[in-house]
């Protein structure tokens, strides 16, 4: 484990072109305060954390000092909010310090978000205020507990700084990682900036770097299309089959990596509601949780057509390959859907009434407003035994007539499978959560944390979400439903 100032730098992004991004200083919080480490990123960078809080050690975490290693720097992208194209965005509250090498563990962006102006700020004071800091910091984290991929967070950094949403709040810092921050939407500052050549460059260092077995393929440009594609679907599909809805997903939120990345209003279902809408300043939901699949395929869409410049020089045989790239999306995404959801249904075989049985489930569910997660979970323990009621599966529901009808066919249904109950439990207690950040989880850690800068509940729900799949003594009650407040709590883009 190495000190903060033993940390080793390699920052490639910093070595492409001009226009790629802009050399930019953090602007330091006033006073600012480690909220929270997180052991496991730590570990991942090899990281001592031991005295990581000490004000010298701090100072390079937060944008006061600079290691010799880091250089800071905003990156440029563009990108589809809502349909429309803005053709410059970037950084405007993020700087990436630099690419921190590790000797078993890659390479890894060590960036701050919330780390002052930045020639991409347009409109904004280039911060992040300690609630939506919360909030990616536990949630990212979640979703690496479920296995989804996901950029993560090293640590959370606190502020006496005012800073003015819709009220005064304070500013935070999150140091956040990915092996890279790239988005569909860097690919399309360059296309739609008419710098072909730079599309191309982009392609080459994403390539070199994060796909090095696509650098000898007979297109390498298409070939991580196809990649990007599959790496899409398959995350999408899992966000699908855990009850997570992004909220914002534009393409300059869209990783070329296929991580889940820039948690802002995003939620995780509590009742089955196919059209939920998580983020309240979208009001046409178009970004609802049902929305998200065809949203992946938009976005991919806007990633094929940037990439265009690198697929060839015959633009009408390219055109033709990134639409036949696309079309794989569909089957893609289905196939990982329903690879997904029998998993979550105990099935280890294949059958062509699979998806029926699961269709019909979540139609039940969606007519009785009943917990994804806290069904999922009851399902596990189903009993094929004669005569078995599984009443506390069947107490979920209103229509428990329909709901006895399901489970005689899921119960004819595993007739055919090898597991037995037991073992057909534990294998469905490894992908169905006990445990996922519900809205008010967070809410009830944010209030805490501002209120009286009690932290404790930040840290209890990182473990608990580090790792969903085990029931946790003294944590029942996150396992259950929400209390009746969490239907007042709002989120917007508003962070
Ligand atoms: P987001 O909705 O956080 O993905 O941000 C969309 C774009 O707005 C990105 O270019 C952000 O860097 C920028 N942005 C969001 N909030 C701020 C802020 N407070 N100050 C400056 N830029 C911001
Ligand atoms: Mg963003």
């Amino acid at each position: 484990m190495k000190k903060i100032q033993q940390l080793e730098f390699n920052n490639t992004y910093s070595r492409l072109p001009d226009g790629f991004f802009s050399v930019v200083n953090p602007t330091p919080l006033t006073q600012p305060h480690m909220i929270s480490v997180n052991t496991a990123v730590a570990e991942l960078l090899e990281l001592d954390v031991s005295d990581l809080h000490e004000p010298d050690n701090l100072a390079y975490l937060c944008g006061q000092a600079l290691h010799e290693g880091m250089q800071p720097l905003a990156q440029c992208y563009a990108g589809h909010q809502f349909g429309g194209f803005v053709p410059r965005l970037g950084d405007g509250r993020a700087i990436l310090l630099g690419e921190v090498v590790t000797t078993q563990n890659g390479k890894w962006d060590l960036q701050i978000k919330g780390s002052g102006l930045t020639p991409y700020s347009r409109d904004g004071d280039g911060r992040a205020v300690l609630r939506s800091t919360i909030r990616e910091y536990l949630c990212s984290e979640a979703m690496h507990g479920l296995g989804i991929p996901t950029t993560r967070a090293l640590c959370m950094i606190g502020s006496e700084q005012e800073v003015y949403r819709e009220q005064i709040e304070k500013g935070a810092m999150l140091l956040r990682t990915a092996p890279s921050h790239v988005r569909f939407g860097t690919f399309e500052y360059f296309y739609y900036s008419n710098r072909h050549e730079d599309v191309e460059q982009l392609l080459d260092f994403v390539i070199q770097h994060h796909y090095p077995e696509l650098a000898d393929a007979d297109n390498p440009g298409l070939a991580l299309l196809q990649q990007v594609v599959e790496r899409t679907a398959e995350m999408i599909a899992q966000w699908q089959a855990v009850g997570f809805a992004h909220g914002v997903m534009n393409t300059d939120n869209m990783s070329v990596l296929g991580l889940t990345m820039d948690y802002g209003p995003f939620g995780f279902l509590d009742a089955y509601e196919p059209g939920y809408i998580c983020n309240h300043s979208d009001y046409q939901g178009r970004y609802a949780f049902d929305q998200q699949p065809n949203i992946g395929l938009f976005n991919l869409s806007c990633f094929a057509q940037a990439l265009l410049p690198a697929l060839g020089s015959d633009v009408d045989a390219a055109v033709a390959a990134a639409k036949q790239a696309l079309e794989q999306y569909q089957s893609s995404y289905t196939a990982y859907y329903a690879q997904a959801m029998r998993a979550k249904l105990g099935l280890e075989q294949a059958d062509n009434d699979d998806q029926a049985i699961v269709q019909d489930l979540l139609g039940l569910m969606a007519e009785d407003k009943v917990d994804y997660t806290i069904l999922f979970r009851r399902l596990c323990e189903f009993s094929t035994e004669d005569g078995a009621d599984n009443h506390a599966l069947r107490d979920l529901f209103i229509q428990r007539e329909q709901f006895d009808q399901w489970a005689a066919r899921y119960r004819q249904r595993l007739a055919s499978e090898a597991l037995n109950d037991q073992q057909r439990a534990s294998a469905m207690r490894s992908v169905n959560p006990a445990y996922v950040l519900r809205n008010y989880m967070a809410e009830h850690a944010i209030r805490l944390a501002e209120s009286e800068q009690d932290y404790s509940e930040i840290e209890r729900l990182l473990s608990l979400l580090q790792d969903p799949f085990t029931e946790q003594a003294g944590c029942e009650h996150y396992a259950g439903l929400p209390p009746d407040w969490a239907q007042q709590i709002s989120v917007s883009c508003s962070s």
